[in-house]
């Protein structure tokens, strides 16, 4: 049968999804190999394909990847140890027959969300990402917005404090990831339960934990949540401002936190948006990790099979 291949590469495992159309019918992983400048992620990935398609025709391949992509061409990923590399020139050699799509991964999670997750039902909307750190991408008519650089949606770089305060991983100063990701909840909480009655001075200091904390009712914990969300909805005002989505759609690690983040981010940001944005949705993604294969199988399917 003719199958597609969506990976994900991360700068731990390289996510494999196969498809035959638009089912996932095999998923698995193998580790991310970033010594010698990553220059054996490609032949690793080679052997995997080659072993998943003994009995099939693979007839797509498409690859997400953390770092900003403009025509194939990954302009740089620090977690794969990857400067300027030509990814759909170097997929192509080794498979002429295969359509290749190259992806930022942020931006092919979010097609993966469109195709078969919680976007389903959205030709624009935002996607953000919280994690350790925060990425997003940008749907607009269907259609993602890749921008010249291969940069739209690098929503975590927004600068939302004035102090410089804290420096970023990207060079800045206060961008949002920051202050929202659970890294900068992190942040956070150990700078606010200092001299306090709070149970973050008794139990790790995670975000998962400030959450749950806060939840219970910690007072600490309820104010290192309202500063994380104050930001947040800075940013998600801005950009529903600006390109005025039918919805921002919030996955990654932190969004774990569900209702509880998203009902207080949806009402601060109802009272920083302008007037005629205020009723954007706030919807959770519903992916997970596989949504970069879903998207990077669904980039392809489109190149092969067209809408
Ligand atoms: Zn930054």
């Amino acid at each position: 049968m003719n199958c597609i291949f969506g990976i994900d590469i991360g700068g731990t495992e390289i996510k494999i999804g196969k498809f035959y159309q638009e089912h996932l019918v095999l998923k698995t992983s193998i580790k991310t190999n970033v010594s010698d400048g990553g220059n054996h992620i490609f032949s690793d990935i080679f052997l995997k394909i080659d072993e998943l398609t003994q009995n099939d025709t693979a007839e797509g391949i498409g690859i997400g990847v953390p770092g900003p992509v403009v025509n194939g061409v990954v302009l740089g990923a620090q977690n794969l140890n990857w400067k300027r590399i030509e990814a759909q020139r170097i997929l192509k050699e080794r498979y002429p027959n295969c359509e290749i799509a190259v992806l930022n991964d942020a931006n092919s999670a979010a097609l993966g969300e469109m195709d078969q997750g919680g976007a389903k039902k959205y030709q624009n909307f935002v996607f953000m990402t919280i994690g350790t750190g925060i990425g997003g991408g940008i749907v607009i008519n269907g259609q993602l917005v890749e921008g010249a650089t291969g940069s739209s949606g690098e929503i975590g770089h927004i600068r939302v404090a004035f102090g410089n305060e804290r420096q970023c991983t990207c060079g800045l100063y206060d961008c949002i990831e920051q202050y929202a990701s659970a890294t900068g909840i992190v942040k956070t909480g150990n700078q606010l339960r200092q001299g306090r009655d709070t149970v973050l001075n008794r139990i790790e200091v995670t975000s998962k934990n400030i959450f749950d904390q806060a939840k219970l009712g910690d007072e600490v914990c309820l104010e290192v949540v309202a500063q994380m969300i104050e930001k947040l909805a800075t940013a998600t005002a801005a950009i529903a401002n600006i390109i005025n989505p039918e919805a921002i759609l919030i996955g990654g690690g932190v969004s774990k936190a569900g209702g509880f983040l998203l009902t207080r981010l949806q009402k601060r940001f109802r009272e920083l948006a302008f007037y005629s944005v205020r009723d954007t949705e706030f919807r959770l993604a519903e992916l997970g990790n596989d949504a970069g294969i879903y998207g990077d199988g669904f980039a392809v399917r489109k190149k092969i099979y067209g809408n």
